[in-house]
């Protein structure tokens, strides 16, 4: 049986033939010299219209170079890819790799290095599983990004900022500069939504969040970790310098917000600003920064307090 189908009559070879052109995938054969000696209508397609010779695999890659033909080369420069791909084109019995063409085709591409030297090429066209790779790859970052933010806002969310807190508590222990983190509530916020609605609140967490945004601009981040409370981390900032910041946004802040056509309408935050020290972790910063927050709202609020470090909590029980 199996001598029997390994026998190729010269009908059975034609056909064979016939079927490569008719299957779609790009079959070759280069001898150990590199002169294509066979190359199905598909292969053909992707890197011989129009070509009159030589046959080579150097002059064809030169040919489609030359002509906007063939294989998209990374940088454009076809004796680059020469000089690149040639030592290793022989350079292990069997490989697979992904190939686009300028065309915008992608193949699936199988190198088969045959005992004598001759080298078989098939390739499968895979443009559509591309396509759906892209399509994925979009919807995954889409979902990824709407997992990190905050809907109303468009600041990182809870998660998230807590996330990029945790980096820069990492960043800046190995680094060793000065890491500063605020807790921000709004102040008297219910009154807000009591006396002009809901949708006047949410124009003012609105409003505090690209204010907060433009402001801090590079020096950090700003995320929402709930309602009217906000967390900002301003890595290789010192105190003075998050200070400052913190009292740019406040005075935004009081220039107030419009909305609905009215004047503007001022509003307050309350502030808790911390230094990170080393060991702290994310809880550890969270409390000294909420405590702080807590005391500018005990003594008024539209402040910011400064939350020192806590040497051990028996100091601060007796307090
Ligand atoms: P304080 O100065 O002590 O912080 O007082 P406050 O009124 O700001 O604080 P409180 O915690 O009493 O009220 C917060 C309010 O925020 C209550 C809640 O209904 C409202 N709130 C929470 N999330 C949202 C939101 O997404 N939109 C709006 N408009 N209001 C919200
Ligand atoms: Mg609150
Ligand atoms: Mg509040």
């Amino acid at each position: 049986m199996s001598h029997f189908v390994s026998k190729l009559d010269d009908e059975t070879l034609r056909h064979l033939v016939e079927a490569l052109d008719e299957s779609g995938q790009a079959v070759s054969i280069y001898d150990a010299d590199d002169n294509l000696r066979y190359a199905n209508k598909t292969y053909q397609s992707m890197f011989l219209e129009g070509y009159e010779g030589p046959f080579t695999f150097t002059e064809i890659l030169r040919y489609g170079a030359r002509n906007g033909v063939g294989v998209r080369i990374d940088g454009g420069d076809v004796e680059a890819l020469i000089a690149r791909t040639l030592p290793r084109r022989r350079s292990v019995p069997r490989k697979s790799f992904e190939s686009d063409l300028l065309d915008g085709r992608w193949f699936w591409i199988d190198h088969t290095i045959l005992p004598n030297g001759w080298l078989l090429t098939v390739a499968a066209h895979i443009t559509s599983l591309k396509h759906n790779e892209k399509t994925l790859r979009q919807a995954h970052n889409a979902a990824v990004h709407a997992s990190q933010t905050d809907l109303l806002t468009g600041l990182p969310n809870r998660r998230h900022i807590l996330e990029l807190l945790d980096e820069a508590l990492a960043a800046g222990a190995t680094s060793g500069s000065s890491l500063c983190v605020t807790m921000i509530d709004i102040d008297r916020f219910k009154n807000i939504n009591d006396t002009h609605g809901h949708d006047a609140g949410d124009a003012v967490l609105r409003h505090f969040a690209s204010v907060s945004r433009e402001k801090l601009g590079t020096h950090g981040f700003i995320g929402r970790m709930g309602g009217e409370e906000f967390l900002v981390i301003l890595p290789n900032t010192s105190l003075i310098d998050a200070a400052r910041l913190i009292q740019q946004v406040r005075q935004e802040c009081a220039g107030g917000v419009p909305w609905n056509g009215q004047a503007a309408r001022s509003y307050s935050f309350s502030a808790g600003l911390v230094e990170a020290q080393p060991g702290d972790d994310r809880s550890t910063i969270l409390n000294r920064a909420d405590r702080a927050l807590y005391t500018a709202k005990r003594q008024g609020r539209n402040r910011t307090k400064l939350g020192l470090r806590q040497e051990n909590s028996a100091d601060s029980a007796g307090a």
